[in-house]
């Protein structure tokens, strides 16, 4: 079912670094709906967790998400009537909204050291009982606690939860209820003044009339303490919609040790920023039915919760490769253009970057390698085109194959193609096609006895793509030059 009304959603990522596959789908899920029902989409950064936050990484992600197509209609870098969007930034609101908990006595001073912590979660511990901070039965006043303070003690603030169990209503998961002994009295204002996760991330989705929050599941267990905390703070309860998790494809936690789970990589990789949304929806969501592609415009309208499911999805990479591949053979050209040159702006240290090539060689490039997986592929085949000659390195097991075989069969061949290739003109796939041609013939050779020995004198390998486009490109100083450093350096 579509979104009806308007929804307010936001993503409000952490800046520990680029974003991973697994917050792309968040992001985008909240874009859709947002888009879906003409509601608006927030970029919130939380940054209150200071020693993990990462200088830049703020821009990164919003790199990520303009690359994506994930424009935020309110949030940090665009503005917005409820701003600011850094939580560093916000910290008078947080500090108002303690101090209503702290008035109302839904709040209290704690200064407990970490080792006298130590000491009552071991004793829990011995007794196998899990920890719950023991609310003291008089709550300080700010007097003792900033006395507590001057004599070196950390002073926190904790929440005096509710004594009732607390069910979350949650659009993926179902009711989800957490019995009243399971919650303890959180601390909601850090001693160094910065508010903990729960309480910053409450009295912003407050402020930012967020009325759904769509998020993943490990945040489920934290949902009852924000549920808590709106009903202290008279809040109203958004709606929620927990995603389940990505898992690699051996059931683990989707996670580096299994490859790159940075968009960035994926963006370097030679992806199609389209081509990774339309998986990454696929990761949790299922429009019913065996349709897998799908157009973002076509993602909004088909998206919705209710087909969330609530089983975990598995990161299949393989999968990913083979629909990027489909995705770049049914691209236009000009949308391959396109992705082609932000592909080597984010690889600068490519040959096919540094050689500054121009747009008609890059069209030639496209198209001679049709059938291309990614764009890293393209450099893969046709890196060694803009390599220095100097700097080629040949394959042991190409050059043994191809040219010692035989009684240096690829040498001799070499040796005889390299005045006629001097002397050819113009230097066009035509004539090298009947240049090669002509060889064949006069030594009753087959095509590859003739072309093999020019790939590896020119490539280093056995791969490129199809000899006379490879040459033209190359140019024929460069394919000369090769060829005699080869027949000097007979590596
Ligand atoms: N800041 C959290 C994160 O880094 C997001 C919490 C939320 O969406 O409520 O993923």
């Amino acid at each position: 079912m579509n979104e009806k009304s308007p929804v307010r959603v936001r993503f409000a990522p952490s800046p520990t670094g680029h974003l991973h596959i697994g917050s792309v789908r968040t992001a985008l899920f909240n874009w859709l709906v947002a888009r879906q029902s003409g509601g608006v989409f927030i970029l919130r950064i939380e940054d209150t967790d200071v020693d993990r936050n990462v200088p830049g990484a703020d821009r990164q992600i919003m790199e990520d998400m303009r690359w994506l197509g994930l424009q935020w209609d309110e949030g940090i870098d665009v503005g917005g009537t409820h701003g600011p969007y850094y939580q560093m930034q916000r910290l008078d609101r947080y500090n108002a909204a303690v101090k209503k908990l702290l008035d109302a006595g839904q709040a209290y001073y704690a200064f407990d050291t970490p080792q006298e912590l130590d000491v009552l979660r071991k004793q829990a511990e011995a007794r196998k009982l899990a920890f719950r901070y023991p609310r003291p039965t008089r709550f300080a006043t700010g007097e003792e606690a900033e006395q507590a303070r001057r004599a070196g003690r950390p002073v926190v603030v904790r929440f005096k939860t509710f004594d009732e169990d607390i069910t979350v209503h949650d659009e993926v998961m179902g009711d989800v209820t957490v019995g009243a002994a399971e919650l303890d009295d959180f601390i909601i204002l850090k001693a160094d003044g910065i508010p903990t996760y729960h309480m910053a991330n409450v009295v912003d989705d407050f402020d930012m009339r967020t009325t759904l929050v769509i998020r993943g599941q490990e945040f489920l267990a934290q949902t009852p303490r924000h549920i808590a905390l709106q009903r202290a703070l008279g809040y109203p309860t958004p709606r929620y919609a927990h995603v389940p998790t990505i898992l690699d494809m051996k059931g683990r936690k989707l996670s580096k040790r299994d490859g790159d789970v940075e968009l960035s990589s994926f963006r370097k990789a030679g992806y199609l920023p389209e081509t990774l949304l339309n998986f990454v929806a696929l990761l949790g969501w299922s429009p019913g039915g065996d349709r897998e592609k799908f157009t973002l415009a076509e993602l909004v309208k088909a998206f919705s919760i209710d087909r969330i499911s609530r089983v975990n999805s598995k990161f299949d990479r393989d999968k990913l490769l083979a629909f990027n591949t489909d995705a770049i053979a049914a691209a236009d050209p000009e949308r391959l253009m396109e992705v082609f040159s932000d592909w080597l702006s984010v690889n600068p240290d490519s040959p096919l970057s540094r050689a500054g090539l121009d747009e008609p060689t890059r069209r030639v490039i496209l198209e001679i390698n049709r059938g291309f997986r990614t764009f890293g592929d393209i450099e893969r085949k046709c890196g060694f085109i803009y390599q220095n000659d100097a700097a080629i390195p040949y394959d042991p097991a190409a050059v043994k194959k191809v040219l010692a075989k035989g009684d240096d069969a690829g040498y001799k061949m070499l040796q005889l193609l390299l005045p006629r290739l001097e002397g050819l003109e113009p230097w066009t796939a035509a004539s090298l096609e009947a240049l090669i041609n002509t060889v064949c013939e006069e030594q009753s050779a087959g095509m590859g006895q003739v072309a093999q020995p020019i790939r590896v004198a020119v490539s280093g390998t056995t791969v490129s793509p199809a000899i006379y486009d490879t040459l033209v490109l190359l140019g024929k100083a460069k394919t000369v030059r090769r060829i005699r450093r080869l027949l000097v350096e007979r590596p």
